[in-house]
């Protein structure tokens, strides 16, 4: 396509976003946090949470040298965890391998914990001025459109073909492959969005590629890119126990991986599929389903507690309702394994819970205690 990146370049003086925190950055450990912040996240969100996870980790060696769980802790409510492990294990091999200082090149990023090719592009072009293209789902979806791919972007075939033309339209001075980058970005998010482009709202200033443009041309704008059937969210249900005494509370620490991979909630119990949101007040739990990781002296005390009615959370693939069932006994009438710990209260809000469980721990005001 004729003049896709000068277009884009002139259109992004005018238009382009303008003022967020990490636009203009050389500094690769900038780029590369927003990179990964933005991943799955909004950017309104990202802002505040960009700027405090600088304040306590202005650089990659404080960093790669904080503990798991205060890194953890930092970035608890912005989800899909695993991009906040792979920070930190990724600041360590940086510190470890490169000396402190980001390779350069895209193949090099890519091979660095939680960089994939799209981020590792993005981190080159930014702070290296190299010339290669990003290919994230804003991107994917001009490339389609401008170009009438009609398959689905998620097939091999057709991401070979993306990459392919992404990089043809690359400007040719490498100099401007911030700018291009930024505009890239910035233009797949405001003009050529998935379910209102500008060039089918007539509200909206029309598009600089509406001459060139295939999908514009066959008028199959809103069917690019392909979208593959969504398979219905399963519901299921859960119970959490909250045990406390005056100064601690029992706490569950999650294994890596899986959800809320390395976080703390309360002891809970497998979950338990459903098949209709019109069950989750027929489920009844008991003592042994948390036999995996912990036991009373007592079982009658389980049975004596009060059960809160259930929250719910939205994950991408599963809705869960979760009931917290409250249990006074005493430390020694409790027996847990090395999965559960007792926490100090007054440590509560410096460990990394989940978004729900802090809500929880929020209405029992919990969190504030010093
Ligand atoms: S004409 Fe429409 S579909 Fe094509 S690039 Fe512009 S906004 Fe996107």
């Amino acid at each position: 396509m004729k003049d896709f990146a000068k277009k884009l370049i002139d259109w992004h003086q005018q238009h382009g976003r303008k003022g967020l925190p990490w636009q203009g950055l050389k500094d690769p450990y900038k780029v590369w946090l927003s990179e990964i912040m933005l991943q799955q996240t909004q950017v309104a969100t990202v802002i505040d949470r960009y700027q405090t996870f600088l304040v306590k980790f202005p650089n990659v060696q404080t960093l790669a040298q904080a503990p798991l769980d205060e890194v953890m802790a930092l970035w608890a409510g912005l989800g899909y965890y695993t991009r906040a492990r792979n920070l930190h294990a990724c600041a360590k091999m940086i510190l470890a391998q490169y000396a402190g200082q980001f390779p350069q090149l895209p193949e090099q990023l890519n091979q660095l914990p939680g960089i994939g090719q799209s981020t590792a592009r993005a981190i080159a072009a930014f702070c290296f001025n190299h010339p290669a293209s990003i290919l994230d789902a804003n991107v994917q979806r001009l490339i389609a459109r401008t170009h009438g791919i009609q398959g689905s972007l998620k097939t091999r075939a057709e991401n070979q073909k993306l990459w392919i033309l992404a990089d043809n339209l690359l400007p040719k001075d490498a100099q401007l492959m911030p700018t291009y980058t930024q505009a890239l970005m910035d233009f797949g998010a405001t003009v050529c969005k998935p379910t209102s482009p500008a060039c089918q709202n007539k509200f909206s200033s029309s598009c600089i590629y509406l001459a060139d443009c295939l999908a514009f041309k066959d008028q199959t704008v809103l069917q690019i890119p392909l979208k593959i059937k969504k398979v219905p969210s399963k519901i299921v249900v859960s119970e959490m126990l909250l045990m406390m005494d005056e100064e601690n509370i029992l706490l569950e620490k999650r294994p890596h991986s899986g959800i809320w991979g390395g976080l703390w909630t309360l002891p809970e119990t497998p979950w338990v599929e459903i098949k209709s949101e019109k069950e989750v007040s027929q489920v009844e739990f008991k003592i042994d389903q948390f036999r995996h990781l912990i036991s009373l002296a007592n079982p009658a005390a389980y049975q004596q507690g009060r059960v809160l009615a259930p929250h719910k959370h939205v994950f991408t693939h599963r809705t869960l309702y979760f009931s917290t069932r409250i249990v006074k006994v005493s430390k020694t009438e409790v027996e847990w394994n090395d999965a559960c710990h007792w926490i100090k209260l007054s440590e509560l809000a410096s460990i990394g819970l989940p978004t729900p469980v802090k809500k929880l721990l929020e209405d029992f005001q919990l969190l504030d205690r010093v």
